[in-house]
């Protein structure tokens, strides 16, 4: 079931692609994997998949272990500062950056393990009370402060959108992530380039990626349905 879904997934990420005059290669599917077995992780990664998503530090701690070294995990997740040593070279990109504060520990957990931590700062677009994120007005000067730390590449934003029925509902959300990442990069600040912007999830990565999505982060569509607790 999941190599099916995968490749149901991969066959619409071609053809938003297609729709927009975009290279497919220019799209990470990035499996989230969160609550799922290792097991089924196994099956998508024999199947194509090599970049998994998780948003608990634990779980990337109980899985990296046990399954093929060359995946590349993403941590998509909350992260708590007193975490980031668990995990810091274990990922490859940290999504999930959101204040100053938990970039200054990254930053310091880094040096300390001699690697450079490749991060996005994570914008709460529309603005929900339920979301963690920077603000739109707040996010060019986090991404300011945060580039001048040593150890921590910033790669471009990533945001999760609002839940909703209708996926074009979340259009204008992608565009106002994209101008935003636009007028980052024309300020051409040290150690930050903006070629990332993780939008996109099940519901809603078709739209995403026609309005510019470098990684799409799909759970559901290719797992199932996470069990509740
Ligand atoms: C769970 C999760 C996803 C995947 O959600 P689906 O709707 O199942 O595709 C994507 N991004 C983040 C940050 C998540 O926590």
């Amino acid at each position: 079931m999941v190599a099916e879904n995968l490749n149901q997934v991969c066959e619409n990420i071609e053809k938003a692609c297609k729709k927009v005059g975009r290279d497919p290669k220019e799209v990470t599917l990035i499996a989230v994997s969160k609550t799922k077995p290792v097991s089924m992780i196994q099956e998508a990664y024999d199947a194509g998949s090599r970049d998994f998503g998780e948003n608990k530090v634990q779980e990337i701690m109980d899985k990296h272990p046990v399954l093929p070294p060359d995946i590349r995990w993403h941590m998509i997740g909350h992260l708590q500062r007193n975490k980031v040593k668990y995990i810091i070279d274990k990922t490859v990109l940290i999504h999930s950056v959101d204040s100053l504060r938990l970039a200054q520990e990254i930053s310091a957990q880094a040096q300390k393990k001699q690697v450079t931590a490749d991060i996005l700062v994570e914008v709460n677009i529309a603005q929900e009370e339920s979301k963690f994120g920077t603000s739109r007005d707040e996010a060019i000067q986090l991404v300011e402060d945060i580039s001048k730390l040593p150890h921590i590449y910033i790669k471009g934003l990533m945001t999760i959108a609002p839940f909703v029925t209708n996926p074009e509902d979340n259009r204008v959300h992608f565009q106002q992530i994209r101008e935003l990442s636009v007028d980052i990069a024309k300020k051409n600040i040290d150690n930050v380039t903006m070629s990332v912007l993780s939008m996109g999830m099940t519901g809603d990565y078709m739209v995403a990626i026609e309005e510019g999505s470098t990684m799409v982060r799909v759970g559901t569509g290719i797992f199932g349905e996470r069990n509740k607790k």
